[in-house]
């Protein structure tokens, strides 16, 4: 069965663990419940701590029986030796000052030696057999995400290329437990698969960090972990290809330069890697959220448009481009050149668009699919050089024909009418239809507004379609991982609209740790009537409700706005922001700037405290782009095209009914909203990305920095809980009932209360005090050896 040799390299490990303790020798337990039963208890001599040469020879026996290169045995002595050199990888068994600068110090100690990841493991599971029969006893009362808080793993970007992403270390870390080797994204990885496998139940890893802490990076190793060390069958390598390739796809799309990071993500993803029961990966489906639109036409200095646009000019064939009616020059295009950084250094083009349309190849995208896709990020380029003169009344006027037919060409639209509606307003009176001219400004305001409905319209037809190469249709139960990398908190000189939505999805998912971890695990606690001195954190859910409470928070004044007939305004709205929230501890105004914080804040800005740090939003645009709207004769001109993507992307029965369409911002919150309850039906597993500097310098660990992302994600916190909670909690009954065979007294039957049944059981089994508490309704056990050492009695007993 799959679950023993883990079960048993758990068991190994154990010993091996640097963290010797004051624990009673496990191997009591064996000798007592081996005599008891009659059994040898050779076993449990590996549990000592003394005999590592013998714990060592075990280990490495299981690793060769399973077929994989030992590198755990050198390498873990040689950590423990070299430990203070190198620090400690195992952040719970940092010695008791349990403070910050202890932390940083480890943590800048392991990043000098290239050592970038540090973890908590204290909290292992394995379980595997019981666990299968208790989620049979117990599904009812305990569900599984309330039995363990997740597996922590903490990364600091290196800015630079490690040798340790490769198949050797793959296979390295393939089916060997967290304690085992050095901490890894791989061993996460690993860890998250086995024990869904055994569990048969779902898991999602959450990738946090800000904006160029490597959260990108660690979901693709982790995607690639699983694509090349799952079983495979050839029948399925099609799938892993098509979920490995989705990816350049979906970064040259939905990826760009900006101040923070060369490659920063523009929109969030969620993808499900689905598995069947032997652990192939059979299928994966994307979600995806809001993606930056303004970006297509509008670009802040130094950064640059999506990737895709310079591979295509830079890369394209000539051929295509000549189809496209493109010249080989980024410069030559308006939508390109307003950050004036069309080149950068670490991103070559031309490459990324051979493997980009090698992806697309595979997955399933063929000739005419890549014509018509290329055809509608080529008209956006067009449509970008589309310019307009006011005529003697200020009415617009097109400056030239050329680009504007290459658009109509391109989208497969009469050119007269694509004219029309980008100059003219259609008026619906009564009976009637009215043409109303445009303003210049208005005229690109059209423009710029068909530009983005098309750039992110395709992107969700994109997403669909990849969607459809990944599906499975086979239906057997399949169990998944989901991988969440999504924008990371970001401030810019000046932050908009976008910001504000990045920042507070990042609110949503700090909400989400901390009550998945700190709350929910300190109010077990009490509940459970366990002796605990509370660890204090800062809660943000103030600062989520400040953005999206119904009725008053921030999202719902600016959607009041936006509906408010008159002279509604982004400084109206601002106004009404002064009214509602001017009292609010995390909100700030120019008004009120003097007396919250010693910065002074422009009129037109508003500042909010976020749990990150404070960012300045400017209100410039923000009921424009919560509005989204595209004009009416736009959409009916849209509907015409002959391109076959565009006509998915607008199809005829939209936007009849009458009713407004739901905001930007509310539609983000939802999306938000239901993302919440996909990952917490879950079993979680973190990934906390810190950045080493501001300037994606080799090597360079800025103290400052990493300290202020420590305290922000509550690291310490997290710790304190871990190092003072319970590895491990049970009904009364359900560990009674598994365990009743390791003591005379409780087998076959107990006859009292099961809570007395297990003191009675613990006792025998020679527990200390602190290793266990006795709740209301569970039992709690400090240390995870504590229960391996009985799980393996139990094995025994079998
Ligand atoms: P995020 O998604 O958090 O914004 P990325 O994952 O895109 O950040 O990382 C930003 C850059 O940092 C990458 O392009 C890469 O250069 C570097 N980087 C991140 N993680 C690693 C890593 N594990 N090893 C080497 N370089 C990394
Ligand atoms: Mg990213």
């Amino acid at each position: 069965p799959p679950y023993l040799p883990l079960s048993l390299s758990l068991f190994c490990s154990f010993a091996l663990s640097p963290s010797t303790s004051n624990q009673p020798a496990p191997a009591q337990i064996g000798q007592i419940s081996s005599i008891v039963l009659g059994l040898p208890s050779v076993k449990f001599e590996t549990l000592d701590p003394d005999s590592r040469a013998q714990s060592q020879h075990d280990s490495k026996s299981i690793n060769e029986r399973k077929g994989k290169v030992k590198l755990g045995q050198l390498d873990l002595e040689g950590a423990l030796i070299a430990r203070d050199r190198v620090g400690i990888q195992d952040f719970v068994l940092l010695d008791a000052h349990n403070s910050e600068t202890a932390f940083l110090d480890n943590l800048k100690k392991r990043f000098t030696e290239d050592l970038i990841y540090v973890s908590e493991k204290q909290r292992l599971i394995s379980g595997v057999f019981f666990i299968v029969i208790e989620s049979f006893i117990n599904q009812k009362t305990s569900p599984y995400s309330q039995t363990y808080i997740g597996t922590l793993l903490i990364s600091v970007n290196p800015y630079k290329e490690l040798d340790i992403y490769n198949k050797k270390q793959m296979d390295l870390y393939m089916g060997v437990n967290f304690f085992e080797l050095p901490p890894h994204i791989y061993a996460l990885a690993d860890n998250a698969y086995h024990t869904m496998l055994s569990e048969a139940n779902n898991h999602f890893i959450l990738i946090s960090g800000e904006s160029g802490a490597g959260k990108t990076e660690a979901s693709k190793k982790i995607l690639q972990y699983y694509a090349v060390s799952c079983p495979s069958s050839t029948l399925l390598d099609t799938v892993r290809d098509r979920m490995l390739m989705s990816n350049p796809v979906l970064e040259a799309f939905g990826n760009a330069k900006t101040m923070k990071n060369d490659n920063s993500s523009r929109f969030g993803k969620y993808m499900d890697i689905q598995f069947d029961s032997q652990g192939d990966a059979v299928g994966g489906h994307i979600l995806s959220y809001l993606l930056e639109k303004s970006r297509v036409v509008h670009q802040n200095h130094g950064e640059r448009n999506f990737h895709i646009f310079y591979q295509l000019v830079e890369g394209g064939e000539e051929d295509l481009l000549r189809h496209l009616g493109l010249e080989k020059d980024t410069k030559r295009y308006s939508y390109l050149v307003q950050g004036e950084c069309s080149n950068v250094s670490s991103i070559n083009d031309k490459n990324d668009w051979k493997t980009v349309k090698n992806a697309l190849s595979v997955i399933d995208f063929d000739a005419n699919d890549i014509e018509h896709l290329f055809g509608i990020i080529a008209s956006v380029l067009h449509l970008g050089n589309v310019h307009f003169d006011g005529d003697t009344k200020g009415y617009a006027t097109l400056n030239s024909n050329a680009a504007l037919r290459w658009v109509s060409k391109l989208l497969g639209v009469h050119v007269q009418i694509l004219h029309e509606a980008l100059t003219f307003r259609k008026i619906e009176a009564k009976s009637d239809e009215v043409l109303s001219p445009f303003t210049v400004d208005h005229a690109i305001y059209a423009r710029d507004a068909l530009a983005k409905a098309i750039y992110g319209r395709a992107f969700t037809w994109l997403v669909n379609r990849i969607n459809e190469s990944l599906e499975n249709k086979d239906s057997n139960r399949k169990t998944v991982i989901g991988l969440l990398d999504i924008y990371g908190f970001e401030v810019f000189t000046v932050n908009s609209f976008e910001q504000f939505c990045i920042n507070y999805c990042n609110e949503k998912l700090q909400q989400l740790f901390i009550q998945l971890t700190l709350k929910s695990e300190q109010e077990e606690y009490e509940a459970e009537g366990i002796g605990w001195e509370p660890v204090q954190f800062f809660n943000n859910k103030i600062i989520c409700d400040l953005v999206e409470e119904k009725h008053r928070g921030i999202i719902s004044v600016l959607d009041d706005e936006c509906v408010r007939p008159g002279d509604a305004s982004d400084l109206t709205f601002l106004e009404k922001l002064e009214e509602k929230m001017g009292n609010h501890p995390h909100f700030v105004t120019h008004k009120l700037a003097d007396k919250k914080t010693r910065k002074s804040l422009e009129r037109g800005d508003f500042r909010l405290l976020h749990y990150a740090g404070e960012v300045t939003y400017c209100v410039v645009g923000f009921i424009d782009k919560n509005n989204d709207l595209l004009y009416k004769n736009i959409k009916d001109v849209m509907r015409l095209s002959k391109n076959p993507i565009i006509q998915q992307c607008f199809p005829g029965t939209e936007g009849d009914s009458r009713r407004r369409p739901e905001t930007v911002a509310t539609q983000f919150k939802n999306s938000l909203l239901q993302l919440t309850e996909i990952l917490t039906a879950k079993d979680a597993w973190y990934v906390r990305c810190l950045k080493s500097n501001d300037n994606k310098q080799t090597g360079k660990f800025d103290e400052v920095l990493v300290r202020h992302q420590v305290k922000y994600l509550g690291l310490m916190e997290h710790l304190r809980v871990r190092r003072a909670g319970f590895a491990y909690r049970r009904r009364y009954e359900v560990f009674l009932q598994r365990y009743k065979a390791l003591c005379p007294a409780t087998w076959p039957h107990w006859r009292g209360i099961p809570a007395d049944g297990v003191e009675t059981l613990v006792q025998h089994l020679g527990y200390q005090p602190d290793e266990y508490k006795m709740g209301r309704t569970k039992i709690f056990i400090r240390y995870a050896r504590t229960l391996f050492a009985i799980e393996d009695a139990f094995e025994i007993c079998k």
